[in-house]
């Protein structure tokens, strides 16, 4: 056990977890048991995980861009980074376009099931389309306001604005590029002692990492209500899944294809955060293991991955935004509302515009999935009965997506990287050192 590999021990914190989940329903105090005794140790591993984010995000990219020396390099890995994240969503976008409609899940589900589908989440639906109408208030350029703080104490404050901290450390980065090195060197002196610090952080807490996942886990099967609901969407599910496993095979491609590193090296590297994302269901909760993975353990320099990867936590969505084309075009089809060719151009656009918008954390991307349902016509009556249909499956989904969401920052890393000569080849061998003691 105690050589084991981080993800194995994870894995099988897992599986623990879900036995554990399922007895735990089988008596009638086992829920109960769940939630008050085992449940808060998974929520003691997510409120660690998110208590240092903010902190590494601010060591590890003032760090990675005073490592620079240029501006010019800053600015050809931003340019990369940002173009990547495109071409990647809008891959995702089309291959959950072509395979919903391909299926078409949507075209065997009778009125009947939708009632029962709908009955008793109508509520949380509306919850989701009030939450969503208020963000759609804002104007076209609320996005690019909103990134810049007034307050960076206030920003720091509240891990919803990962985006604001990044404006004023990439700020905060440029200008110790600007100033003398000798008067930048006790800053970049310090800023790099506490990012060393902070690592040894995710370190410590990873190791926690396999009894919080059987807890979070145990939880989730224990408070689960009605199973015969998963097979009444069981097309639809299975058809989002097909196309998150096609868009995670298709990395591995990639990467191999890009970089030379094999897909095995890749998916063994970053699987503790696959599985974190998974148990967490929040890209967010996982920056700080995504970040620790792709740099420690994919071997791609920090000045990259410093970057890269916060930002990618919260604008690179690639399984949020498949599954927004999915889900749209599933409910449009058991609703019966006919998509044309030029609203199925409009999800395309909508679903990247939504999956920049969402939050990383559990259930953002069906807040988001309101509007790429408003901007196809779906009716007001229609969209509450859509968004309440597929309300009962979309916590494991959400943990799907979030795995891929996650896959996708590390491999756009790892291009990013080879693109600019910041990457050194992976030791196999050392891989879990950190982990087996
Ligand atoms: N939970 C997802 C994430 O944090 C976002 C979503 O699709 O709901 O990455």
């Amino acid at each position: 056990m105690k050589n084991l590999a981080l993800h194995w021990k994870i894995l099988i914190g897992m599986a623990l977890g879900v036995v554990f989940g399922i007895l735990a329903t089988m008596v009638s105090w086992g829920p109960e048991f769940v939630k008050n005794w085992i449940k808060p140790f998974g929520t003691i591993f997510i409120s660690l995980l998110k208590l240092i984010a903010i902190p590494l995000i601010i060591a590890s990219l003032i760090k990675g861009i005073s490592d620079l020396q240029d501006i010019a390099k800053f600015r050809k890995i931003g340019g990369r980074t940002i173009i990547t994240y495109i071409i990647t969503t809008l891959m995702a976008i089309a291959i959950g376009l072509l395979l919903v409609n391909m299926v078409n899940p949507g075209s065997n589900v009778s009125a009947e099931t939708i009632t029962k589908l709908t009955d008793g989440y109508s509520s949380n639906a509306a919850d989701y389309i009030d939450k969503a109408s208020k963000a759609k208030e804002a104007g076209p350029l609320q996005f690019i306001e909103d990134m810049v703080p007034q307050n960076i104490f206030e920003a720091m404050a509240n891990n919803r604005n990962m985006l604001q901290v990044i404006f004023f450390v990439i700020f905060f980065g440029i200008c110790l590029l600007l100033i003398k090195p000798e008067q930048s060197k006790p800053i970049r002196d310090f800023i790099g002692s506490l990012n060393e610090v902070i690592m040894k952080m995710v370190d410590l807490i990873m190791l926690y990492a396999p009894f919080a996942v059987f807890a979070l886990i145990a939880a989730l099967i224990a408070g689960t209500a009605d199973p015969d609901i998963f097979v009444a969407l069981a097309y639809y599910a299975l058809t989002l899944v097909a196309g998150l496993i096609i868009l995670i095979l298709l990395y591995g491609i990639i990467v191999k294809f890009m970089t030379g590193i094999g897909p095995k090296t890749f998916y063994n590297g970053i699987s503790p955060a696959q599985l974190v994302a998974f148990s967490t269901s929040s890209s967010a909760a996982t920056l700080p293991v995504t970040m620790e993975r792709v740099e420690e353990h994919l071997g791609v320099d920090s000045e990259v991955t410093s970057f890269v990867c916060p930002v990618g936590a919260t604008v690179n969505m690639d399984g949020t935004s498949l599954y927004q084309a999915v889900a749209a075009v599933f409910i449009c089809q058991a609703l019966g509302h006919d998509l044309s060719i030029a609203d199925q151009f409009t999800i395309v656009i909508t679903a990247t515009l939504a999956s920049i918008g969402s939050a990383a954390v559990p259930s953002a991307g069906i807040v988001m999935l309101v509007m790429v349902l408003e901007s196809v016509g779906l009716p007001a009556d229609k969209l509450a009965v859509g968004i309440a249909m597929i309300f009962a499956v979309d916590r494991p989904l959400d943990m799907c997506r979030t795995v891929v969401n996650v896959t996708g920052d590390a491999m756009v890393a790892l291009l990013v990287g080879k693109s600019v000569g910041a990457i050194s080849p992976p030791k196999p061998k050392q891989w879990d050192d950190n982990y087996q003691t």
